[in-house]
């Protein structure tokens, strides 16, 4: 007799990593490695937005893992996604209340889909299964699932900030969204003040009582704990090293020309602070002439969310901030600012890191971002560049020996350019081997290790 697949692990994300999928990121290898481990299913959308009629379950099987996708109506893109998702959640939770559109119509939409999502899952689920469920576009699953009776142990995580009750309440339909998360045996968020915030929202805004790390709204024990997720460092400083041949990267190191390289890498989001620091490249050329033709910036902004109006304004914003400080400094054998829309494979990205002097991460909320942790695994050790973090990144937290930044100041970005532009070689040593070793042993794989620990079995 075949061994009951005891423990096996559901993961269920909006988007997934499909099998033939190449360019899948950290969170998308992490959770390949985890399901392979256990065995395991993949629930999400499919990507495709269909007529009502044409909706679809799709599965397929690679290795030991089960994939099942489900087609979206183009109506609930927009209402759920676009709508819910991505014009109210995502500016709230990234403390941008005066962003936030809110519709009665776009959360029902959001509602909807979380049900059809639970309804669809319920069935492939057997009883001693663990269930992950990802970020903000499925907050109520978990409560879906068990008014459909699933009593697996099921946990959350959250990928993005989560701000404390006072700006949770802007959301109109707050407690009826928040209160779905007490279906949950485990809660994770990136950092532990995340952590204090939904304890407090649950305890003072919902009347749950509190247990330890957990609340108690009903029947249910709800942990909430933080796990700050992190990166592959040991595959990122490989690909970093293997990328210096590159004809790529000798490419870009050729057209610098001996000058240094200050780099940004960047989702086209209002969140990642884009035009400050557009702002405030500009504003340190301006005052520190001494530095003019002697630095350049590239910024890699792949675009995103192109369907949201909010997202569209900002890059057109950005092409004329980038334009106005290239037009008045450049020289005819330099451009300040190499303002570049496309994005690029993780291996190259992390040969851009290794020649980068400076990297600019400066979002003005940040859930964790990956990208400082990247920058700082592609460093050498002998010559390793200074990265400038914002201090409201979820990073800044585990990463206190990089150069802490204020976005909001302007004086203050201009001032912690220069200062990673001129950091004595020790000092950038000293620094980065504290934060290397760091992210090395705080790595993706301890962050999903601890998670289902957490969530047991
Ligand atoms: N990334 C990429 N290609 C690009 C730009 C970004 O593969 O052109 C990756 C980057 O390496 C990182 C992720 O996308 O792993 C971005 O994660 P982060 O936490 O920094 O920000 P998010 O986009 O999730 O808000």
């Amino acid at each position: 007799m075949n061994r009951p697949a005891a423990n096996r692990l559901v993961v269920v994300s909006n988007r997934v990593a499909q099998p033939r999928e190449m360019r899948a990121g950290g969170l998308a290898a992490a959770m390949r490695a985890a399901l392979k481990e256990h065995g395991g299913l993949w629930f999400g959308w499919s990507g495709k937005r269909v007529a009502p009629n044409e909706r679809a379950l799709h599965r397929e099987r690679a290795g030991n893992i089960d994939y099942a996708l489900l087609d979206l109506t183009r109506e609930e893109f927009e209402t759920y996604y676009i709508g819910f998702a991505n014009r109210t959640l995502w500016p709230l939770l990234h403390f941008q209340p005066t962003m936030m559109q809110y519709g009665r119509a776009q959360y029902a939409g959001y509602r909807e889909v979380n049900k059809l999502f639970a309804e669809r899952l319920a069935p492939l689920l057997r009883e001693d299964d663990r269930v992950w469920i990802h970020d903000y576009h499925l907050i109520p699953l978990a409560s879906e699932l068990r008014a459909l009776g699933i009593g697996a142990r099921i946990g959350f995580f959250l990928h993005i900030p989560l701000p404390p009750p006072e700006l949770l309440i802007n959301l109109p339909c707050h407690a009826d969204l928040i209160a779905t998360l007490g279906a949950c045996d485990l809660v994770g968020v990136q950092n532990r003040g995340d952590a204090r915030a939904l304890t407090h929202y649950f305890t003072g805004t919902l009347g749950a009582k509190r247990s330890g790390d957990a609340v108690l709204l009903g029947e249910r024990r709800t942990r909430i704990a933080a796990f700050p997720i992190s990166i592959d460092a040991t595959a990122v400083a490989r690909q970093s090293k293997a990328a210096a041949t590159s004809s790529t990267i000798r490419n870009l190191h050729a057209s610098l020309s001996g000058r240094a390289l200050a780099i940004g890498v960047d989702r086209l989001d209002y969140s990642k602070g884009l035009p400050r620091r557009f702002e405030a490249f500009g504003r340190f050329l301006a005052e520190h002439p001494e530095w003019r033709s002697r630095v350049s910036f590239l910024q890699i902004a792949p675009p995103s969310r192109e369907e949201v109006p909010e997202y569209r304004e900002l890059r057109s914003k950005l092409e004329r901030s980038a334009g106005a400080t290239n037009g008045r400094y450049a020289e005819p054998d330099w451009v300040p600012i190499r303002y570049v829309n496309r994005s690029f494979a993780q291996r190259t990205l992390a040969g851009f890191y290794r020649i980068a002097d400076l990297a600019l991460v400066t979002p003005l909320r940040d859930g964790m971002n990956l990208v400082a942790k990247e920058f700082v695994a592609a460093q050498p050790a002998d010559d390793p560049g200074a990265l400038v973090l914002s201090r409201f990144a979820g990073a800044a937290g585990e990463l206190p020996q990089a150069i802490l930044v204020n976005p909001y100041d302007p004086e203050g970005l201009v001032e912690g350019i220069e200062q990673g532009l001129t950091m004595p070689l020790e000092e950038r040593r000293e620094r980065w081997a504290a934060m290397f070793e760091y992210i090395s042993k705080h790595d993706i794989g301890a962050w999903r290790c601890a998670f289902l620990e957490a969530l047991g079995s």
